[in-house]
C-alpha cells in the first residue's frame, strides 16, 4: 500500500456578493467566506482533499502536528486516522475535517464514489433549502416563495428573537403562507452561542416546550437545537414531550461516543451530525446506523463551505435515510450564494429542482479550481518526505506559489 508522502494546507477566501448575517453569530455581518483546505497525496500520486470553514488564520500553525501524525501512514487505515486525530485533539483542536481526505483516497483506490464504498445506493438525494439568517416575516415569505419556485419542497428557517412571541408568530405565518406547498423546519441555534458581536437569548426548557407546542400546531417538520448542547436531561425531557421532531447534533465534537450517549438517552428524535465537526465520515455513519437501530431520524448537517456539503452528502447517500429525510442545502441569497459557497470548486454543487445528483467519479468528487485557489488562496504549509515548509501568507509571493505548484502537479 502506497503511503502518505505529501501534505499541504491552504487558506483561501472568497467574496460574498452581498452581506451575510449568520443566525448562529448574532450581531455579525460578513462579506467574505473563508476556507482551510488539506491536500494529501500518496507516493504514487493519489490525492485526497478536504476543507473546513475558516474564521481567520487560526489554523496557521497546525501543519507540523498533522505532518508528524500522517506522513508515511497508510491512507486507507481510517481507524488509525481517527486515533491520531484524537491524539492531535489533546493539543486543542479536533481536526475531524481532515478525515474525509483519507476517504477520498481510499475510495479512489477502490474506484468508487465514497457513498458507494460505504454501501450506499441512493444516486440522488432530496434536499431542503436551508436559510442562514434571521429575517422578518415579509422577507421570509419572499425567501420561501423564491425557494419554492426553484423546486424545493422543504425550507428551514431560523428564529431566536428576544421576544418568543416574535419567533412563534414567524413560524405560524410562514407555515400558513406556504401551506400545501412547502414543509417548514426551524433552527433555533440554541445549542451554542457565539456572542462575539452581539448577545442572543438562551432558551430554557419551559420556553423550548412552548415553542415546540407552537411548532406542532403549525405542523412543522422539525425543531432544531432548541436547547443548549450539554443540557442532556432537558433535551431528553423535551424530545419525549414534543409532538414535533426535535433535531440536532452538528457540533458535538466528541463525535460518536457523545452522540451515542445522547441517542440512547433520547436527547433528539433526529440526529444531524456533521463529518467536519462531529467525528469524520466514519463516526457520522456510526450515528446513522445507531439511529436506524433506535428508530430515530438522521440527516447530516452541512452548513459551511461547498466541501462540507459534498462530504456530508456522501454520508446521507450512504446512510439509507435519503428517502426518509431531506438533506441540508446551505443557500441564503443574496449573501450566501452557491457560487460563493463553492468558490474554489470547479463545479458548484447546483441542485436540480431540489435534488442533488451524487458525484459518480471515484472519491468524494471534489474537483478543485486551481486557478481560483491560486488567486484566492495561499499554501501555508507543505510537507514532503523529510522536508517541512511553513509559509506565512505575508511571506508567500507568486514565485513561491508557482514553485509549489510545479513541484506538486
Ligand atoms: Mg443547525
Amino acid at each position: 500500500m502506497a503511503k502518505i508522502d505529501l501534505i499541504e494546507l491552504y487558506y483561501a477566501s472568497a467574496d460574498l456578493p452581498a452581506p451575510f448575517s449568520p443566525a448562529w453569530v448574532p450581531g455579525s455581518s460578513r462579506m467574505k467566506t473563508g476556507f482551510y483546505l488539506i491536500r494529501i497525496a500518496t507516493e504514487d500520486g493519489v490525492e485526497g482533499w478536504s476543507g473546513f470553514s475558516a474564521s481567520g488564520k487560526e489554523r496557521a500553525g497546525i501543519g507540523d502536528g498533522i505532518a508528524d501524525a500522517f506522513l508515511g501512514t497508510d491512507p486507507t487505515d481510517i481507524d488509525m486516522v481517527h486515533e491520531r486525530i484524537k491524539i492531535l485533539a489533546n493539543g486543542g483542536m479536533r481536526h475531524w475535517w481532515i478525515e474525509p481526505a483519507f476517504w477520498d483516497i481510499k475510495a479512489k483506490l477502490a474506484g468508487l464514489p465514497v457513498y458507494k464504498l460505504l454501501g450506499g445506493t441512493d444516486d440522488k438525494i432530496r434536499l431542503y433549502a436551508s436559510s442562514g439568517e434571521v429575517r422578518g416575516i415579509e422577507a421570509r415569505r419572499e425567501e420561501a416563495e423564491a425557494r419554492y419556485s426553484e423546486g424545493f419542497d422543504t425550507f428551514k428557517i431560523r428564529v431566536h428573537d428576544w421576544d418568543e412571541a416574535v419567533d412563534i408568530a414567524q413560524i405560524q405565518d410562514i407555515a400558513e403562507h406556504m401551506k400545501g406547498r412547502m414543509k417548514i423546519a426551524v433552527d433555533c441555534n440554541q445549542a451554542f452561542r457565539m456572542t462575539l458581536h452581539g448577545d442572543a437569548p438562551i432558551w430554557d426548557l419551559a420556553r423550548a416546550k412552548r415553542f415546540a407546542d407552537a411548532a406542532a400546531e403549525s405542523d412543522l417538520l422539525w425543531v432544531e437545537e432548541p436547547l443548549y448542547m450539554e443540557w442532556y436531561d432537558d433535551m431528553a425531557e423535551l424530545a419525549a414531550y414534543s409532538r414535533v421532531t426535535i433535531a440536532g447534533g452538528e457540533l458535538h465534537t466528541s463525535g460518536y461516543p457523545e452522540l451515542r450517549h445522547m441517542a440512547l438517552k433520547g436527547c433528539y428524535n433526529m440526529f444531524q451530525p456533521d463529518a467536519m465537526w462531529s467525528g469524520g465520515i466514519k463516526q457520522v455513519m456510526q450515528v446513522g446506523e445507531l439511529c436506524r437501530e433506535l428508530g430515530l431520524g438522521f440527516s447530516p448537517h452541512s452548513w459551511g463551505n461547498g466541501l462540507g456539503f459534498l462530504i456530508n452528502a456522501h454520508c446521507m447517500a450512504a446512510s439509507g435515510f435519503a428517502g426518509e429525510n431531506p438533506f441540508e442545502y446551505p443557500y441564503c441569497p443574496p449573501g450566501w450564494t452557491v457560487e460563493a459557497r463553492d468558490a474554489i470548486l470547479s463545479h458548484p454543487s447546483i441542485h436540480d429542482n431540489g435534488w442533488f445528483h451524487m458525484p459518480q467519479e471515484p472519491g468524494l468528487g471534489i474537483e478543485i479550481d486551481h486557478k481560483a485557489l491560486e488567486k484566492q488562496g495561499v499554501c501555508f504549509f507543505r510537507a514532503k518526505g523529510k522536508e517541512r515548509h511553513w509559509m506565512p501568507e505575508k511571506l508567500v509571493g507568486t514565485a513561491v506559489r508557482r514553485e509549489v505548484a510545479q513541484e506538486v502537479v
